[in-house]
Parts: C-alpha cells; sequence; structure tokens
C-alpha cells in the first residue's frame, strides 16, 4: 500500500500571514498556497526547478495595486514577487521562492483596436497566437514572433524583449511597443510613452519615485553615449535587459523609457497593458525548403541567401529532421523535406507578387553552386504552415531522443554577426566534442542565432558540472567573435555574466537603475543586477536543478514512469487554440495543473515523495478495513499529497493527444491508469468506478431488456438517483433493436473460427472480420449494420464474433489488474483471427485503437497483434470496390481525438474514400467535444465538459436544422455529446455511404 505522503515544504509565517491578509482586501484574483499550485509554478522551461512560496492569479491591475499596497506595509518588506506568464522561459526567468504573480490566467483580454492609428492595446496576459488571430481578418499582425506563439504571452514576450523568425526584417518585440502601463512594486502605477525632451524634463522634477527613475536613466544615458556604443554590438540581435542603447533615438530627440523595461525580466516593475504597434500582413509569402547533405552546407549558404533579403531564413540541422521523421509532423512534410540532411527555410514576403517571384527564381537558379541537393517550393499557405511547424516544433522533438541525455538550454541562443557564423559554429562544435556531447543544431542564420542543445542527464551529478564548465568557455567565445551570449531567451540564471558583456562601470549603472525602480530588491531578485549598493546576491548557474528533485527518484520508478521525467516543460501543451486538439482539460479548466506538463510535474514528486518514503510493495492493497480507516480519514482532513496528484488526474478526458502531439509524447492517460493502479492501493474506490470499469459488460446485459431499461434510465426519480448515488448525469439509452436481431433477420453468415479457416483463398479474399464493441453495437446498433450492409453490398461477406469487453474502461480507471487478464484473452483470440488472413475490422475509433496502444502497453511490449483496422483504413484500400454517385453535396467531418491523433492519416482516407465515391468531404479542424467515453457523464465534469464543447465544436456546428445531416462525426462519444448539448445527433460517415448507396441500387 502506498504510505500517506506529507513531505511538501511548509510555507513560512510571513508569507502565511501575508496571503491570509491578502484575502481579506478587496483583491479580486485567487491566492493559491497549495502544493500542487506551488509545485506547478516551480518549473518554466530551463532546468531549474524553484518551489514558489505562493501563487496569485490577478484579475485586473487594480487587483495588482492592492496586492503591491499590502506589500508595502513594514512587516510585508521581505516578501518578493516574480510576475509570470506562459512560462516558456529557457532561463528561468519567472522561477523564484517568494510569491509568483501569473497573469495568464486571467489578464488575457485584448481590449481595444484602432485600425487607422494602427495599434492595438491588450492585457499582459494575451497570447501571441490568440492576438494574430484576432487581428489577422484585419490584414495586420503583431510582427515579432516567438517559436512557442501558442503559449507566450505578450507580457514575457516584452519582458524578455523577444524576436524570432523574421526579425532581421520586423526587429524586437522593443520595437513595436508605443505604449506601457505598468506597477512598481510600491503600487505606484504608470504609464511609459516615447517622448519629446521638454516632456522629459517636466517628468525628471517629479520628486516621487518615478522622477527619480527618469533622472537616473537619463543621466546614464546622456553622460555615456560613447561607451555605451562601444559596448552593445551593432548586430541584428542586440543586447537584451536595461537596453541602454536605444533609449534616445539616433537623432536624441525621443527618450523612450520603455526600451529599459522591455527585457528587463519582470525586474522593474509589473506590466498591466501594452499599446503595441500594427504591421500590414504582407499580401505574398513564398518559403522555399533547400535541401543540403551536410549542416555545414546549409550554415555557410545563409550569407549569400541573405543577398536576396528574404525575410527569415530558418535552418535545421539532420539530427532534429531525423526525430521529425518519427513524429506525426512528418506525415505532413515528408514530400517537402525528401532525405535531406540539413534545411534552410527561405520566406520572402512582400506585397509586389512579380518581385517575388523572381527572388525566388532567382534563388531556386543558385542552388547548385551552394552545395544545396534539392528544394521545395511550398505550393500553398498549408504546406507553409507545415513547414514552419517542423522548425517550431523543433525544440520538442529534441527532447524525444532515446536515452537519459537529453538536450538541455543552457548556451541554446547565443549570436554573432551573420558574416562569421559558420568559423563560430566550428569551434562551437569543437568546444562540445571536447565534452563529447551530443547535440544539434537549428535556429535563425540570417541574424547569426543558432541554437545548440548539448544532451545531459542532469540526474546525474557529473553531467551537471559540465554546465558551469561549458557555460563559461561559451562565453570567452562568443565575446572573442564580438557577440551576445542572450541572442534570444533573456538572462534569467545566466544574469551572473551581465558585467562580462557590459563591462564594470555600465554593470553598475544597470544597477542603479535597478535602485531606482526597486530599490528593495523585491521584484524577481537576482535576476539580470540586483540595486547598486544592495549586498544582495545575484542568482547563480548552480541554482537548484529539476534534476535534483528527479535523481531523488528511485531508479525502478524512473524507468516505469520515463515519459514523466523526459517533459522539458516546452509547454507545446498549453496551446490556447480551441480547435487544436491539445489538451482539452487545461482549456476547460483554465488551470495549468490539468495539463500534461502540470501532472507530469505532480507525479514526478509523487514518486520521488514515494522514494523518500522508503515503503516497500507499494502495489500490494491493503484490507478492507483499513481503505475504510483511510478513506475516512482523509475526508475528515488528514493531509495527504497523493490527492492533490488525485485531483490533477482526475480531471483529465484521456483523449490521447498528449499521447501524440507532446513532441516527447508524455501519455498522460497511460501515467494515470498506473497512478491510480497504486492510489488505490490505500483507499476506497466508488460504486461509480465499479460501474464504469464494467460498463462494457453492463451495456450487454442492458440490451436484453432494452426497453424496460430506457424506461427506468428516463425515468426522473431514477436519473436523480443515479446522480446522488452515482455521480452520473445524462446516462445513454440503448438501442431497442439490436445487433443479433439485425444480423440475424439479414442471415447473415455465422462467425466460425472453425470454418473460417477452411475458407478457400479466394473466399477469403472477399470476407471481413467485423469487431463489436459496446458502444456502436449496444448504443448505436444500426451503425453496425449499416456497416454490415455497405461492406456486403461491397461484395464481401461479413462475419461478426460475438461481443466482448476491450477492457478499455477499466484501464482508463486504473482497473490494472483486471484489464491485465482480460488484455491476454483478447490477444488469443486476435492471433487466432490473424490466422485466418482475413482483414479486421474495428468500429469505435477509441476501442479499435486501444488494441494498438494500451494492449501493447499492458502486455509490455512482448505480443505483436495483428492490426485491427479501422473502417477508414480499410476502406481506403478498396476504393476500386466503391460504388460511384454522382452529387454535388459537400459533407463535413468532425474526427475523433484518438482518431485524429493515433491514426494521422485518418480523416484524409475518410476524405479519399467519399471522394472514390464523388462525393466531397471537408475536415473541420475542432478540439475535444468534452465528452470522452465517461468524462462528460460524470457529474462533477459536467461543466467543463459542456465549456470544452463550447469551445469549438459548439461553434461549428450549424444552427440551422436542414444542414444538420452534412455534418459526420466519427466518434460515440462526439455523437452522444452533440445530441446531449443540441438534441441532434450528427451521422457517422458510414450512415451517408449506405444511405446513398442503398439508394443508388
Ligand atoms: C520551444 C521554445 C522556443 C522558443 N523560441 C523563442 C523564440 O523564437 N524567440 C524568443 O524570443 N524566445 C523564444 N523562447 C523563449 C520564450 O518563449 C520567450 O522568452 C517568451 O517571450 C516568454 O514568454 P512567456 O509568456 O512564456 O513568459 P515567461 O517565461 O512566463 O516570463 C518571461 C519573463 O517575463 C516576465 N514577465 C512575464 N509577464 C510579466 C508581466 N506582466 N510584467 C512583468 N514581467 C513579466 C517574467 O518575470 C520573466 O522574467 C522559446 C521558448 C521555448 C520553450
Ligand atoms: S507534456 Fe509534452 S508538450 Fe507539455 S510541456 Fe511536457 S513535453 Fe512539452
Ligand atoms: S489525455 Fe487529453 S485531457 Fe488528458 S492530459 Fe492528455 S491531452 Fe490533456
Amino acid at each position: 500500500m502506498i504510505p500517506r505522503l506529507n513531505l511538501q515544504s511548509e510555507l513560512t509565517e510571513k508569507y502565511a500571514t501575508f496571503l491570509t491578509e491578502l484575502a481579506k482586501i478587496p483583491f479580486a484574483g485567487e491566492i493559491r498556497a497549495d502544493y500542487a499550485n506551488r509545485l506547478n509554478l516551480s518549473t518554466d522551461k530551463s532546468i531549474y526547478q524553484i518551489q514558489p512560496q505562493g501563487v496569485v492569479f490577478p484579475r485586473t491591475s487594480d487587483d495588482l495595486v492592492h496586492l503591491l499596497r499590502l506589500a508595502s506595509q513594514e512587516s510585508y518588506r521581505e516578501i518578493t514577487f516574480s510576475p509570470r506568464g506562459g512560462g516558456t522561459g529557457t532561463n528561468g526567468q519567472s522561477l523564484s521562492p517568494g510569491i509568483i504573480i501569473d497573469c495568464s490566467k486571467y489578464m488575457k483580454h485584448i481590449l481595444e483596436m484602432n485600425l487607422e492609428e494602427g495599434w492595438v492595446r491588450v492585457q499582459p496576459g494575451v497570447i501571441l497566437d490568440q492576438l494574430n488571430s484576432y487581428l489577422q481578418p484585419h490584414g495586420v499582425f503583431f510582427a515579432p514572433s516567438v517559436a512557442p506563439s501558442s503559449r507566450a504571452t505578450l507580457g514575457g514576450m516584452i519582458n524578455t524583449d523577444a524576436c524570432g523568425k523574421g526579425s532581421r526584417i520586423y526587429g524586437r518585440t522593443s520595437d513595436h511597443l508605443l505604449e506601457l502601463t505598468w506597477i512598481l512594486v510600491d503600487g505606484t502605477l504608470a504609464r511609459s510613452r516615447p517622448i519629446k525632451i521638454d516632456t522629459l524634463t517636466e517628468l525628471k522634477q517629479d520628486s516621487g519615485r518615478l522622477g527619480n527613475i527618469y533622472r537616473q536613466v537619463d543621466e546614464i544615458v546622456s553622460s555615456k553615449p560613447e561607451l555605451i556604443e562601444q559596448t552593445f554590438p551593432k548586430m541584428p540581435r542586440f543586447m537584451t535587459g536595461y537596453n541602454l542603447g536605444k533609449v534616445y533615438t539616433p537623432t536624441r530627440d525621443n527618450f523612450a523609457l520603455n526600451r529599459i523595461i522591455a527585457g528587463s525580466e519582470g525586474t522593474l516593475a509589473i506590466i498591466t497593458e501594452a499599446k503595441l504597434k500594427l504591421t500590414k500582413i504582407p499580401d505574398y509569402q513564398k518559403l522555399v525548403a533547400i535541401h543540403y547533405s551536410f549542416f555545414d552546407d546549409a550554415l555557410s549558404a545563409a550569407e549569400n541567401l541573405l543577398a536576396l533579403k528574404p525575410s527569415a531564413i530558418e535552418t535545421i540541422d539532420d539530427k532534429i529532421l531525423a526525430l521529425a521523421r518519427g513524429d506525426e509532423i512528418y506525415y505532413r512534410v515528408r514530400e517537402f523535406i525528401g532525405d535531406a540532411k540539413a534545411i534552410n527555410l527561405v520566406e520572402f514576403a512582400g506585397d509586389n507578387l512579380s518581385q517575388l517571384e523572381t527572388k525566388v527564381n532567382q534563388l531556386i537558379s543558385n542552388l547548385e553552386s551552394q552545395q544545396a541537393t534539392g528544394y521545395y517550393l511550398a505550393q500553398n499557405e498549408q504546406e507553409s504552415l507545415n513547414l514552419w511547424e517542423l522548425r517550431q516544433k523543433g525544440v520538442g522533438l529534441l527532447g524525444n531522443r532515446p536515452g537519459n541525455r537529453k538536450p538541455i538550454a543552457f548556451i541554446e541562443d547565443t549570436a554573432v554577426s551573420p558574416s562569421c557564423l559558420f568559423s563560430y559554429i566550428r569551434e562551437f562544435k569543437a568546444l562540445l566534442n571536447e565534452y563529447q556531447l551530443d547535440y544539434a543544431m537549428y535556429g535563425h542564420v540570417d541574424v547569426g542565432c543558432v541554437h545548440v542543445r548539448p544532451t545531459l542527464d542532469l540526474k546525474v551529478p557529473e553531467d551537471e558540472t559540465i554546465i558551469r564548465q561549458l557555460s563559461d568557455k561559451v562565453v570567452a567565445l562568443v565575446k572573442k567573435y564580438g557577440g551576445v551570449m542572450w541572442g534570444e531567451h533573456g538572462k534569467g540564471f545566466r544574469s551572473e555574466y551581465t558585467p562580462v558583456f557590459f563591462g564594470e562601470e555600465l554593470y553598475q549603472d544597470l544597477r542603479k537603475i535597478k535602485a531606482a525602480f526597486d530599490p528593495d530588491n523585491r521584484l524577481n531578485p537576482g535576476k539580470i543586477v540586483t540595486p547598486y549598493n544592495s549586498e544582495e546576491k545575484i542568482v547563480a548557474i548552480e541554482s537548484p536543478l529539476r534534476g535534483h528533485f528527479d535523481r531523488q527518484v528511485n531508479l525502478a520508478m524512473q524507468s516505469e514512469y520515463e515519459v514523466a521525467f523526459s517533459c522539458n516543460g516546452n509547454g507545446m501543451c498549453f496551446n490556447f487554440n480551441p480547435d487544436s486538439v491539445m489538451c482539452p482539460s487545461y482549456k476547460g479548466m483554465n488551470n495549468r495543473i490539468h495539463s500534461p506538463k502540470g501532472r507530469a510535474s505532480l507525479l514526478r514528486e509523487w514518486l520521488r515523495q514515494l522514494t523518500v518514503s522508503k515503503v516497500e510493495n507499494l502495489e500490494k492493497s491493503a484490507s478492507f478495513p483499513v481503505k475504510v480507516w483511510n478513506t475516512l480519514s482523509q475526508a475528515f482532513g488528514a493531509y495527504d499529497y497523493s490527492e492533490e496528484v488525485y485531483q490533477g488526474m482526475h480531471g483529465c478526458l484521456a483523449c490521447k493527444a498528449c499521447a501524440t502531439q507532446c513532441p516527447i509524447h508524455v501519455d498522460i492517460p497511460n501515467l494515470k491508469a498506473k497512478f491510480l493502479n497504486l492510489y488505490y492501493t490505500r483507499y476506497l474506490r466508488s460504486p461509480r468506478d465499479y460501474l464504469i470499469g464494467n460498463s462494457e459488460r453492463l451495456a450487454c446485459w442492458q440490451s436484453y431488456l432494452s426497453s424496460l431499461n430506457n424506461t427506468v434510465v428516463q425515468n426522473s426519480v431514477i436519473r436523480w438517483c443515479i446522480k446522488q448515488f452515482f455521480g452520473l448525469v445524462d446516462p445513454p439509452l440503448v438501442s431497442t433493436s439490436t445487433v443479433r436481431q439485425g444480423l440475424a433477420s439479414r442471415v447473415a453468415p455465422e462467425f466460425n473460427l472453425e470454418k473460417l479457416s477452411s475458407l478457400s483463398k479466394k473466399e477469403k479474399a472477399n470476407s471481413i472480420i467485423l469487431l463489436q464493441d459496446a458502444f456502436t453495437s449496444f448504443y448505436e446498433s444500426s451503425i453496425v449494420l449499416d456497416i454490415y450492409d455497405f461492406l456486403t453490398q461491397l461484395g464481401y461477406k461479413v462475419y461478426v464474433p460475438h461481443f466482448f469487453s476491450s477492457g478499455k474502461p477499466l484501464q482508463v480507471l486504473g482497473f490494472l489488474k483486471e484489464f491485465s487478464s482480460i488484455a491476454p484473452k483478447n490477444t488469443k483470440f486476435f492471433k487466432q483471427l490473424r490466422d485466418l488472413n482475413i482483414p479486421i475490422v474495428g468500429i469505435e475509433p477509441s476501442i479499435t485503437l486501444s488494441y494498438r496502444d494500451e494492449y501493447i502497453e499492458i502486455l509490455n511490449f512482448s505480443e505483436s497483434l495483428p492490426k485491427v483496422q479501422l473502417l477508414q483504413e480499410f476502406l481506403v484500400t478498396q476504393l476500386q470496390r466503391l460504388p460511384s454517385i454522382d452529387t454535388c453535396q459537400t459533407y463535413y467531418l468532425l474526427g475523433h481525438c484518438t482518431e485524429k491523433t493515433l491514426a494521422l492519416a485518418s480523416v484524409q482516407q475518410w476524405q479519399q474514400v467519399f471522394q472514390a465515391m464523388g462525393l466531397s468531404l471537408k475536415p473541420i479542424s475542432t478540439g475535444c467535444c468534452g465528452m470522452a467515453g465517461i468524462y462528460g457523464h460524470q457529474v462533477e465534469h459536467d461543466r467543463s465538459s459542456q465549456d470544452i464543447y463550447q469551445l469549438s465544436w459548439g461553434q461549428h456546428l450549424p444552427l440551422i436544422s436542414e444542414e444538420r445531416q452534412y455534418y459526420l462525426a466519427t466518434g460515440y462519444s462526439c455523437r452522444s455529446q452533440v445530441q446531449r448539448l443540441e438534441g441532434w445527433k450528427p451521422l457517422h460517415p458510414i450512415q451517408v455511404l449506405a444511405g446513398i448507396s442503398q439508394v443508388k441500387k
């Protein structure tokens, strides 16, 4: 039995009192001091792990004013704060042991847009993709980009002065700031915009802290322009963090304090609003993927490519390309990258098409002389998007490398002048080879910034020492080439190198600026600089690493739960796009604990605490009385960290999106099942678990008394009882006519293994085995019969074995013992089917795909199972048999999450089948429908299930009833969710095909 776990670090009294007092003042945001929330924000995309004392989620800038005014009271002077956005920082910028102010949860509104004047006003938690999809219909965009644009916030971008692809043309975030609203640590609210000298003079007269800030900054930048000019490299990627070089415009008639605040990593003030400059979207874009045999050839080609003035050149090396070949993205780009060992993505953008085409032609005609081995010119926007997604996924994919050593970000964004990039990288590689480190490279060759991530295992102390040694050496190398250490991702825990690049004099000036804004070092302390004259220390590279915690977990658990340790925090699972499949529980609950990253973090800590507790024999279940006692103790308030993990896991819909969409394939449902299996060695399960776990068999029994069952289930008193006693809402009705009856009336051939094995080769070629599943057979039996009819019309003999439970609901709920007895039994049957050499087809995607996924896992990868095909996987191989129907009707397909993510071609296969029959089928991009088997029926998830539905499905289905017949859904859960929330049910694609071909006959 697992022990009770309470090894968490306690809150100090000071912080506990502060958070209690905060709850009493008009602070409308959320205040969290529970372990799960603190743990959740103790990591970002960096190698560090720092446990904060508390977390607050402000809703408005007033909340921040109230918070900081309270904090200015003398008794709270030692309390520190770190603002946070999307948490995609690669150097621990938003991590701190104080209070995290997370602006990404509620302060994410686009406040105002003025197209005539070309600006938009946003709150800091707005995500870059969210902003750009809002702006796109107006023909404008926010030009600076970051690879994690689906989750990085404007607040974070401003504070790291972010930039990415296209920065040579569009510059950095600070180049697009018209006005910032911010709050000082004492609660003073201020606004800054570029100002004329006379306004500056006026502002400097102010006797308060604001006046001091303007005086201090002006004094520094006005008194030593030459030193600043010499210190700041003249490169596309200039230095971030108090950018002294750009406070005055070159003509020195405009003063911009925002240049100091941008890139200040939350050390000076908290941004509450930003007015941003808009840029017109170029009318045309052309993207060419140039292929090379060697990465060096791609690098050395960059300078020549630059002559054509492309808007971006991004490079990807052989290691990332090799990893991409094992990812779902490969399916979408394989024809564009061929067998290249390195590629340069060269983009041209502008409003003059013929000019762009001329440049592309020039580029293509010169390729041979530049060691290129081939190229692909993207034919449309979707192809370009797919190629850019390959580039964006690069970092994530790297984390998927086999072995314990994983690519680590600590020297990942150095920048030198593009003209010396090739020689610089040669020396860089030599340095890495000295340590015999494996690494991959990609990045922005047009601006001399290449991302390098050596692989290390930070659970191993020896590997940890390499970080310091290599960092020091890389700093020296970058200095030699006149570059910068932080070309893109900011300083964070690398702040100690600031004096090396700024020089001692300017370094002390930076400290004076910090002192003017935050004299007591309370905002993100230790990052960039400490205040002038303060004794406080800057953070060191050797700060607490995630590896320090991970290495405490015993090796057997590290291996058993390996993917939880592989999660590298890249945050792709925080994708804001409601129409992306990733991750519905995070989107529905607006809580990062309920994301794959959140759950993987909870689990790692759980494994650590289990290891530290030294209890053995965890899998042995407690006796019933002990479980009763444990469950009651917990109900009466005995703290157990396992309960926090349980809550995090319980919110997972088991949609499986993370298993494929996460570049590391962090398969949470699988981890969740293992967790629940152990959790219930200590606690009692609810009766509902047993009911749902056995729902397949139960549905079979219900079908024998379908009318009676449905009458009972529709009774409002019974429904109330089901809700109260079992926690279930909207129980589905079983089909009144059964598959058994339907097959009997059709005189379907009997399924008999012996008879089937005696069929001739020709007979077998015209036979199919159609597997039943509980969902379609007992709740939508007509679909099984439609499939039967359709396949029969195609000339097949369709054999339908008796129904058997797949065990999937048991697996989802962590009844692993029970599941591991069902899976081998079914596997034995599948093997007998395989010997028949007859195609096996399943119907419901989640069940069919479990034979390729959960079955393989529970059988410990020891078995090779025959492939149970999805219906469309089979039909797409039989296109010549399909009848042709002439109709101009277009149908729309909303795919099932598991199917879209585990069987990547599934949607296109339906399209091919429809096309072969002369029908048009358009896929609609949607997220999860919110039902996911049992999730939507659980009373505690009813609200979030409906919210998830409304985010995406609810936006795409037609309001006009005549149009509904053209909307098709492949999943039983999805169809029943639409029925439950809209009162009508989309058809399964086969119902359309069977219906039409019937008419045709
Ligand atoms: C896979 C990957 C690729 C990346 N590629 C790029 C890239 O192409 N270009 C690039 O520039 N960066 C890149 N980064 C780094 C990172 O995405 C950027 O630094 C981004 O700007 C951080 O935004 P965020 O919202 O995640 O901020 P966070 O990481 O949460 O915070 C970043 C900093 O901003 C501060 N901050 C956040 N909100 C506020 C606020 N309201 N007020 C004051 N301070 C605040 C924080 O204290 C912290 O110091 C990449 C990161 C990853 C994981
Ligand atoms: S779960 Fe996957 S996508 Fe999410 S942060 Fe971890 S590695 Fe990235
Ligand atoms: S299975 Fe779905 S809901 Fe659960 S963590 Fe993965 S993506 Fe999120």
